[in-house]
């Protein structure tokens, strides 16, 4: 701390950046001398972090920059390690920010830290909220939004702050340029339409309140003059200006918000009561079982993770068979060249290893596609159903999911899910069908909805072209409801230990190896 205050000040006394001071320490003769040796390795490192970051930048997507970023500082390690739930909510927000990267990296076209920059600056300016960009109502907390943003919301209790006059009616500023009349169409209202705006703005905000409605005024808002109170509250509420007494703070009150709030820090979450429905999907409970730990890591806290290019490659290959089959059972076609298009269309090139790894993952996409291409030529029927949801309840938990597609031919039924993994030997394609945890919920699922366990379930391996064949037992399928209600009940008390073992961190290769502190590192 020290050492920093010495730059900081050396830096401000003479009009230099904190880069330079940091960047010339060697040439600054009283800070040679005053900072101390720890303080100048930091700066090194702070120094070669930038150099290499700044070059990073122009060469990577911008969610690649953050996440090496955020995994090599070691801050989403530390942020993840504590139990402190300000530390977990910090994650959930970094993770907001990872999906808005996302999203914006569809509209920019070259997708570098610069231009996002600009779109996000652009975006700021133009009267958007982009750390609000991603409320989620499921979650029990504040949000803090601008007007703009909670438009279509609403909420129990509403708190309108920064109610002072230049604020809300913000000061009118003119248009840079304005449109010369002949081009304007619309018949413009007369009086002030800047204030006519606002006052609209202020009762789409007063009526996101289903309960309670605060209005919140200060008389000292930063700057030298007191501030007024907003005449829309007096609108509001039917006032006169001498109606309006200021509530004083007593000293005492002013150095009490400053103590820290009680009871929150290293709180434990509330457990999931027997009442509540609990929402469980294949994907939540196999997480679960296979690392409570990483459950929490995907499904609570949602730590972002680096685009994996197994992902990137089994999505384009899982969406382009998807669309064939949904243009084939509305009764059109599809030719090859289409079929490769749609897989195209749904690459992006992020997490390959280099451009001749991911050149070399796009020609095997390519040969998988062309060898179901020539393969669903010679079937005969076509599938029952494609991508068909479906619920139904177990005890207190409602399981959710997607079929992949449904064949029903002469009264058998045969459930069976596409896989990019290269499985290249029958009996091992077997034998992963008969394990699947997948495919025994699915055909749970039928049992439970349909009144019957399918014939059959069956694992199609695309790279291969290769099917996995298994039947399913009444005994499979009461095992497969122990699991469901295993999980159940780790969720429902928040049980989120660590369970690592060469299965669950190395050979399923898990995303958090790099961050996680519990991750296996011994041998097989
Ligand atoms: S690295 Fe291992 S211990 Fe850590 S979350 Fe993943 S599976 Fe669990």
């Amino acid at each position: 701390m020290r050492d920093l205050t010495l730059c900081m000040n050396y830096a401000s006394r003479r009009n230099r950046s904190l880069f330079y001071v940091f960047s010339h320490l060697s040439g600054i003769p009283e800070l040679e001398e005053e900072v101390s040796p720890e303080g100048k390795t930091i700066i090194d490192r702070v120094i070669r972090d930038l150099g290499e970051y700044a070059d990073l930048s122009i060469k990577r997507s911008t969610g690649e920059v953050l996440y090496k970023f955020i995994t090599k500082s070691g801050y989403l390690k530390r942020l993840i390690s504590s139990p402190s739930p300000s530390d977990e909510e910090k994650v959930k927000n970094i993770a907001r920010f990872f999906d808005i990267i996302r999203s914006t990296s569809n509209v920019i076209t070259h997708d570098r830290v610069p231009q996002f920059i600009s779109y996000l600056d652009l975006l700021i300016e133009a009267g958007d909220d982009p750390a609000a960009a991603e409320i989620d109502m499921e979650i029990d907390a504040v949000n803090v939004l601008t007007v703009h943003k909670a438009k279509g919301l609403e909420f129990p209790v509403v708190i309108m702050a920064n109610l002072v006059s230049q604020r809300f009616p913000s000061y009118f500023r003119r248009e840079g340029i304005p449109l010369p009349d002949p081009l304007i169409k619309d018949i413009l209202p007369s009086g002030n339409f800047h204030l006519q705006e606002e006052r609209r703005l202020f009762y789409v905000g007063m009526t996101r309140a289903k309960k309670e409605l605060y209005f919140t005024s200060a008389r000292d808002c930063g700057g030298k003059r007191p501030r007024k109170i907003s005449q829309f509250i007096m609108e509001a509420l039917d006032l006169s200006k001498a109606d309006v007494v200021p509530n004083k703070v007593s000293s005492l009150e002013v150095i009490e918000r400053n103590a820290p709030p009680v009871g929150k820090e290293g709180q434990r979450e509330e457990t999931i009561p027997p009442t509540e429905i609990l929402t469980l999907s294949y994907r939540r409970i196999d997480d679960y079982l296979t690392c409570p730990l990483k459950y929490r890591y995907v499904h609570i806290i949602r730590v972002p993770i680096m685009q994996h290019h197994a992902v990137v490659y089994g999505s384009a290959l899982h969406e382009a068979v998807q669309k064939y089959y949904r243009r084939r059972l509305s009764g059109e076609k599809m030719g090859e060249d289409e079929l490769l298009s749609v897989f195209h269309n749904c690459w992006t090139s992020e997490g390959f290893l280099s451009r001749e790894h991911e050149e070399q993952r796009l020609e095997e996409g390519r040969k998988a596609l062309h060898r179901f291409y020539q393969m669903v030529q010679k079937e005969k029927h076509l599938p029952t159903y494609v991508e068909k949801e479906f619920r139904f309840p177990l005890e207190n938990n409602q399981i959710i999911g997607r079929w992949d597609r449904i064949d029903i031919h002469n009264g058998e039924v045969c459930i069976i899910d596409f896989k990019s993994s290269n499985v290249r030997e029958k009996k091992r394609a077997d034998k992963r069908t008969k394990k699947s945890l997948q495919l025994a919920l699915y055909a749970l699922a039928y049992q439970k909805i349909f009144g019957k366990i399918p014939e059959r379930v069956e694992l199609h391996f695309l790279e291969s072209g290769l099917r996995g064949v298994a039947t399913l037992t009444e005994e499979n399928l009461c095992q497969t409801v122990e699991k469901i209600k295993e999980a159940s009940a780790g969720i429902r008390v928040r049980s989120y230990e660590a369970k690592p073992s060469y299965q669950a961190c190395r050979l399923l290769t898990c995303a958090y190896q790099q961050v996680c502190p519990y991750v296996f590192l011994g041998k097989r």
